[in-house]
């Protein structure tokens, strides 16, 4: 579903991402862990061009993502993206926020984008909060809204960015709930996150980045209790 091969990116001399090689397939869950500074978003960023590479190359889903000639507007439309900052838009209801790229991207009428809107919310268990406002609701609830919004385009991969760092630590759960089920149903899914009991129980695969370097990759049993490099067990040691 995914795959980088040999992919270089720098942002003006600084080299941000080093050769890097990388094999997704469909329904994988990857979580990718790494100290901060580490390229870790600049990596999921690169998935879906929201930062081009300048050497190597990056295929998601058969689109070649830096070839000039995709069409972005229907890449992007396969991808969901979670940001730790939910980016709700403030003036929309909830309802709103998620209807909004069904309706102008793939051209849904108002009762079938509300009708799956609705069927998202209650996905991610706050039906009844449809026609609030973003600021009314608790930030684990913004953040399930975003998820919603994100799978309103019926992506076929899903990028969470530290989707849990901004929340009050009551409310990381609900939100990591929602990302098990997606994980269940199948979802090929990247993750950025800290959250390591989430790491183990639920990824297929955890990858460790450094300083631009894709360090180590392996399975979550492999990865905690036999690291294979240094600066994977540096990083473990201080995280858990
Ligand atoms: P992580 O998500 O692992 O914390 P990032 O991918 O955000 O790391 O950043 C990796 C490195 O690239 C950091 O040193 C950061 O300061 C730098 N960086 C990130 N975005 C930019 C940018 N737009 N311009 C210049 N440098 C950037
Ligand atoms: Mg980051």
């Amino acid at each position: 579903m995914i795959s980088f091969t040999d992919v270089n990116k720098w942002y003006g001399d600084f080299r941000v991402l080093k050769d890097i090689n990388l094999t997704i397939a469909e329904g994988e869950v990857v979580v990718v862990c790494g100290p901060s500074g580490s390229g870790k978003s600049t990596l999921i960023r690169c998935i879906s061009r929201l930062e081009p590479i300048q050497r190597g190359h990056i295929v998601v889903d058969g689109h070649d993502v830096n070839d000039l000639k995709t069409n972005l507007t229907l890449l992007r439309a396969e991808i969901g993206f979670v940001f730790q900052q939910f980016n709700l838009y403030p003036h929309m209801t909830v309802l709103e926020n998620i209807t909004l790229a069904p309706r102008l991207v793939r051209g849904m009428t108002s009762g079938d984008a509300e009708k799956l809107g609705m069927d998202l919310l209650k996905k991610v268990d706050i039906p009844d909060r449809a026609n609030h406002y973003p600021s009314q609701l608790s930030g684990g609830q913004q953040q399930r809204v975003a998820i919603a919004r994100g799978l309103a385009m019926r992506p076929r991969i899903m990028l969470f960015d530290e989707p849990t760092s901004a929340l009050d630590p009551e409310m990381i759960n609900e939100v990591l709930d929602v990302m098990r089920e997606l994980a269940r149903e199948g979802m090929t899914m990247v993750c950025v996150t800290h959250e390591m009991g989430f790491a183990r129980e639920v990824a297929d695969r955890i990858i460790f980045m450094d300083e631009g370097n894709l360090v180590e990759q392996n399975s979550p049993h492999e990865f905690f209790e036999n690291p294979q490099h240094g600066r994977t067990k540096d990083f473990l040691s201080k995280i858990l």
